[in-house]
């Protein structure tokens, strides 16, 4: 399939690309990787007449821990991502979704920021951002604005990002030390698929009193957003997770996501599937053993 023409523009700073992105507003379109915005060229569902490159934009890239946070320039890539010393203490889940990410190839090419701009609801990297509470930056000519990630979604292909403004970095907050935590994707095969369900969790366990302290649960692919599940993390905390509060977990989980039916999976399908996948990811986080499935 052929793409309509357009001009490409190459900025070498973050004042060039937003000077540019904001001459041409929404004639324009930004490409980091380009694994999302040139399939989407190709067919015809973007007609960008400028493409903005954002490769060569130093302010984006790069890793760093900043006292008890980590920033996360919006050009890392996922197979940095998935290597990434940095990426410990907790934050491991995030290397664990950027490694269940397409192929090695898509992972060398695609960055946390498309992934995340695109807003696709299976979006791998979403549901470990939601439960590391991170932050998103983002800037335009006039300003920079931080806000929590579980604010930056709005619908299927759709963010608050204003035409003018441009995804810089991601900041992930500490993780307190008794935590643990699980990603599991669901795909129609082990690798190279979008998730059909994706569930993201980390617990704090209270050790003396074997209790769940506090629990964050996020869901991919079954809401028209990566969603928290805020009625399964309010049961789960102060109980104890033995085998029937494991599996009511799921069961609620189950209440609280809307899925759609589409050519992938029907609704029902992925209702099943998040009770299944939030009671195994309980139980991965916790060590129990799960079945061998690979998800
Ligand atoms: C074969 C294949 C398999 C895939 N498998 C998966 C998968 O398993 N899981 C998954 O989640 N995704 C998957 N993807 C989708 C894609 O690879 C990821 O979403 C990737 O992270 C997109 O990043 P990118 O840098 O390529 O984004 P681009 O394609 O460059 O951009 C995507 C969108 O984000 C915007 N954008 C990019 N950077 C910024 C920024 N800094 N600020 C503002 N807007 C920005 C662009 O304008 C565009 O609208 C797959 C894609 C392919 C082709």
């Amino acid at each position: 399939m052929r793409m309509r023409k357009f001009e490409f523009f190459s900025p070498s700073s973050l004042v060039e690309a937003l000077g540019l992105l904001k001459q041409h507003g929404a004639k324009a379109k930004l490409i980091a990787g380009g694994t999302d915005l040139v399939v989407q060229m190709k067919e015809k569902l973007v007609t960008p007449e400028r493409v903005i490159n954002l490769l060569n934009v130093p302010e984006l890239m790069g890793m760093s821990e900043n006292g008890k946070s980590l920033r996360i320039g919006a050009l890392v890539k996922h197979a940095a991502l998935e290597n990434s010393p940095l990426l410990r203490d907790g934050w491991e889940i995030l290397a664990a979704a950027a490694h269940k990410l397409g192929s090695p190839q898509v992972r060398h090419l695609g960055t946390l920021g498309g992934n995340l701009c695109n807003a696709s609801p299976a979006a791998d990297t979403a549901p470990a951002l939601l439960v590391l509470e991170a932050k998103a930056t983002l800037v335009s000519q006039e300003k920079e604005r931080r806000i929590p990630l579980g604010s930056f979604f709005t619908g299927p292909g759709l963010t608050v990002l204003k035409e003018d403004e441009i995804l810089k970095e991601i900041f992930i907050p500490e993780v307190p030390a008794n935590s643990s935590w699980a990603y599991l994707k669901l795909g129609r095969r082990k690798s190279l698929d979008l998730a059909l369900v994706s569930v993201a969790i980390l617990l704090f366990m209270d050790p003396a009193a074997g209790t769940c302290q506090k629990a964050r649960v996020a869901l991919g692919a079954v809401s028209p957003t990566p969603m928290r599940a805020r009625e399964t993390e309010k049961f789960l905390e102060g109980r104890k997770l033995e085998e029937k509060v494991i599996r009511e977990a799921g069961k609620i989980a189950q209440g609280e996501c809307q899925p759609i039916s589409d050519i992938r999976a029907s609704a029902e399908y992925r209702k099943e599937m998040v009770m299944v996948l939030v009671e195994r990811a309980i139980k991965k986080s916790l060590g129990i053993p799960i079945p061998p499935t690979g998800i």
